[in-house]
């Protein structure tokens, strides 16, 4: 089953001249449907549909710097008011002055997308403040709205899947370096898969300086790990009845890493994606101290003489416990917080005071 949902966003006032420009002409091309429904209800009795309309504004779009669809839709939501208010004018739409109309800019399904971190609308890219995760949205119509300090907005209705059933898999995740993150069943995330192509690309322009260059590569990584964040937590979610993530402090790891800031916002994401998700499904979601969760074997529970241990143990990818069973590394940290979950879960609230 779809529903449907409209997110509002804010967008960065960077814009704010162009989202300007738009509803000036936004206003022009209302005034315009005014004006003309008004003439025609006067001279010949007829209340133009917004069928009617929109042979009169065709075209007008790429001087006013508007989408073609916009202008339809402006003649759309004219026609419906003029309905609801029973008149046969409305009220102008003001660009200026006291009276001013706050600005709006309506746009029809298709006409704005998601595209390289950014809103992509008519030929122009608008930065916003991303609180939904709007990658993982398909978006239909919407419009720009300004509010009444001068800051605007992205509405837009989105699908929504309606949550299915969750799943009854209970995960443990240990989050690394190597892989981003490890689930107790086996599942990775492996993190450098995602732009190891850009690699040689980013060298280069380091190499050449190209700052540009240099910052519009780091910024396709950051729209690619995402991504693959998104859909790692989704698929977790739409599985699991249980998910357990080992807390990381970073302070644990050395500050001289300076990938650090990175797995920091990658670990940082999951978690809030995992977060918010969970809550939505209404699956349990729960931080537990990865503390020993390396070190321990998650077979026998033993602290072996062999398993990774400190900065020294950074490296042991794999190890033999003395109870036999060959671990490897991350999983075996997975499989330890799935367990220490269990325990909070089993013990509730008393079980946990002791981290
Ligand atoms: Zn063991």
């Amino acid at each position: 089953m779809k529903h449907t949902k409209t997110l509002k966003v804010r967008i960065k006032d960077r814009h704010l001249s162009l989202l300007q420009q738009m509803a000036w002409s936004v206003n022009q091309v209302w005034n315009y449907v005014n004006a003309l429904s008004q003439r025609a209800i006067r001279e010949r009795g007829v209340f133009l549909s917004a069928y009617d309309i929109d042979p009169y504004t065709k075209g007008a779009g790429k001087d006013l710097g508007l989408h073609s669809q916009t202008l339809q839709e402006v003649s759309r939501e004219y026609v419906t008011r003029r309905q609801q208010f029973k008149k046969t004018r409305l009220q102008w739409r003001k660009s200026g002055g006291v009276r001013r109309s706050l600005g709006w800019v309506p746009f029809k399904s298709g006409a704005v997308k998601w595209k390289n971190g950014q809103i992509y609308h008519n030929g122009h890219y608008f930065k916003v403040w991303d609180s939904y995760g709007l990658a993982q949205y398909r978006f239909r119509a919407g419009s720009f709205s300004e509010d009444a300090r001068g800051r605007w907005y992205l509405n837009v209705v989105v699908e929504v899947e309606a949550e299915v059933p969750a799943g009854q898999d209970a995960i443990g995740i240990d989050l690394g370096f190597k892989d981003t993150a490890t689930c107790s069943d086996g599942t990775r995330l492996e993190a450098g898969r995602f732009y190891r192509d850009l690699e040689p690309a980013l060298a280069k322009a380091q190499r050449a300086r190209k700052k540009k260059r240099v910052k519009a590569i780091h910024a396709k990584i950051a729209n690619r790990r995402k991504d693959a964040l998104h859909k790692f937590s989704r698929q977790l979610v739409n599985r699991c009845g249980v998910i357990i993530i080992g807390d990381v402090k970073s302070s644990s790891f050395t500050r001289t890493n300076s990938a650090k800031t990175v797995y920091d916002t990658g670990w940082a994401m999951l978690k809030q994606f995992l977060s918010y998700k969970s809550a939505c499904a209404g699956i349990v979601f729960q931080a537990v101290n990865e503390a020993y969760t390396t070190q321990a074997c998650s077979c026998c529970g033993a602290i072996s003489a062999h398993s990774p241990k400190g900065r020294a143990g950074l490296g042991i990818r794999e190890w033999t416990c003395e109870c036999g069973v060959t671990q490897d590394r991350d999983l075996n940290a997975a499989r330890n917080i799935l367990a220490l979950g269990h325990e909070r879960l089993a013990g509730g609230i008393a079980a946990s005071s002791g981290r």
